[in-house]
């Protein structure tokens, strides 16, 4: 498969195009693997470092749709580390130096823009959490700045900072370094990276089961057939407990919930960076296209479908309206719903077990699409040495049971609110 080269593309363009090869490869599943990865997100991530770190290629990641179907290709694609936490600061920051040099990693444009991500404050007390949060970010050695009202009216002209708002404006919290990146791009420049060292990517293809020597899992059932495997991943966001409950494990500390996302008729150039409202919860950002793309809450019910309801599209329009008053009168093309893997902590689980020969990777709740590179590369090796990176450390399925949380929010065990 060639390399993705300015020469390449010359000569296509006087080929018209029909030279490009396939990606990846559509491979029928072998009976056996060192490892396999269920999904086909984090999954393609971690396939690729397992390969490209640990030298382990003989892997097979079974996505039960096609290859970007789930959140991966649904998110608002924003990238961030503005965290208060010691944990989340180290880990989501170390995933931001990785997207610094990712289309380069992966010799595909993933489209990764550090345009900043602006966060308003609306109150006094609002303000100094945001302040504090800033702190925490320089000390764990990240990056944050404190603009005052007429500084964000410079920066985004778009947000109502006068005195008449409806949520006054009081100042915000940028992170320079954040952005936004194209999401397809990710999980196929992550796919033909994966596929170029021997990864085996096999798209519909279900788990429906597990193969069992006692408690110990040594293969999937598949809708294509049995495939064995001395290492089993699963990384599936919101299908988690179903993937578990497969397994005889009936509890888990993850909700899944719908997560709604919209894009707006293209217009102009008209904010250049990401922001967030924080009178209630949204964020908005333009892609290349020009569609301001945005979101807010959950929907606030549990539910498998990749699909909202109409309750929540009001609440995120009135929320859109009152902090961009000016594009009140733009039409919405599109929205979609993507199904969230909800924690109890608002903290991920990237961890070996909870069976033997099974590793897990859940939990990302709003915020895993960032993660991508940081969360691949530590769950690679921990299935790669049986033990975590020091970044997923923490990351533990036991922290529930000691009760040693890593509540980023401050909700406590109320995954709707993370
Ligand atoms: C609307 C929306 C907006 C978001 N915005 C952001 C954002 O701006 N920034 C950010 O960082 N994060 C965001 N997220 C969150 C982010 O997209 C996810 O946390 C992240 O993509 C999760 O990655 P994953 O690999 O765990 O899940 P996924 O990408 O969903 O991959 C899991 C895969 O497992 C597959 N699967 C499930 N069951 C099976 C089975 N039985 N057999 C085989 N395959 C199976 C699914 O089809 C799916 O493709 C958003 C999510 C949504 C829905």
């Amino acid at each position: 498969m060639a390399e993705y080269s300015a020469l390449a593309l010359i000569r296509n363009a006087f080929s018209g195009n029909r030279d490009w090869k396939p990606a990846w490869r559509k491979p029928d599943p072998k009976p056996a693997y060192d490892v396999i990865i269920i999904g086909g997100g984090h999954g393609l991530a971690t396939a690729y470092y397992l390969a490209k770190e640990h030298g382990i290629t003989n892997v097979a990641v079974l996505e039960k749709g096609w290859l970007g179907s789930g959140n991966i290709g649904r998110n608002t694609t924003i990238v961030r580390s503005n965290y208060l936490l010691p944990e989340s600061i180290r880990f989501y920051d170390f995933s931001v130096k990785m997207w610094e040099n990712l289309s380069h990693e992966l010799n595909y444009n993933v489209m990764f823009s550090q345009r900043g991500i602006l966060n308003l404050a609306h109150s006094p007390a609002q303000a100094d959490d945001y302040i504090r949060r800033g702190n925490a970010m320089l000390h764990g050695g990240g990056d944050a700045e404190w603009l005052t009202p007429a500084e964000i009216a410079r920066k985004v002209p778009g947000v109502d900072v006068s005195g008449s708002a409806r949520f006054p404006v009081v100042g915000g919290l940028l992170q320079p370094r954040a952005g936004t990146a194209r999401h397809d791009a990710v999980a196929w420049g992550y796919a033909r990276a994966a596929d170029r060292r021997g990864v085996d990517i096999i798209e519909n293809c279900e788990v429906v089961g597990f193969l069992r020597e006692g408690d110990r899992i040594i293969g999937v059932s598949t809708t294509r057939g049995e495939i064995r495997a001395g290492k089993v991943g699963v990384a599936v966001a919101g299908s988690t407990s179903r993937l578990l409950k497969l397994a005889g494990i009936e509890q888990f500390p993850i909700e899944s919930h719908v997560l709604q996302a919209f894009v707006s008729e293209s217009i102009k150039p008209y904010v250049d960076c990401v922001v967030t409202f924080g009178g209630g919860h949204l964020y908005m950002s333009q892609s290349d296209k020009g569609g301001l793309v945005f979101g807010g809450d959950l929907d606030g019910y549990n539910s498998y479908a990749q699909r909202g309801n109409l309750p929540l599209v009001e609440e995120v329009m009135s929320e859109f309206v009152a902090m961009f008053p000016a594009v009140a009168r733009l039409r919405l093309l599109r929205s979609w719903g993507g199904v969230m893997d909800m924690s109890m902590d608002g903290s991920p689980i990237i961890a070996k077990g909870p069976l033997p020969g099974m590793y897990l990777n859940c939990g990302w709740c709003y915020g895993g699409f960032k993660a991508t590179p940081a969360s691949g590369f530590s769950f690679a090796w921990t299935i790669a040495k049986d033990e975590p990176h020091p970044i997923n450390a923490p990351y533990t399925l036991s922290r529930f049971e000691r009760g040693i949380i890593i509540d980023e929010k401050g909700q406590g065990p109320t995954p709707k609110l993370h």
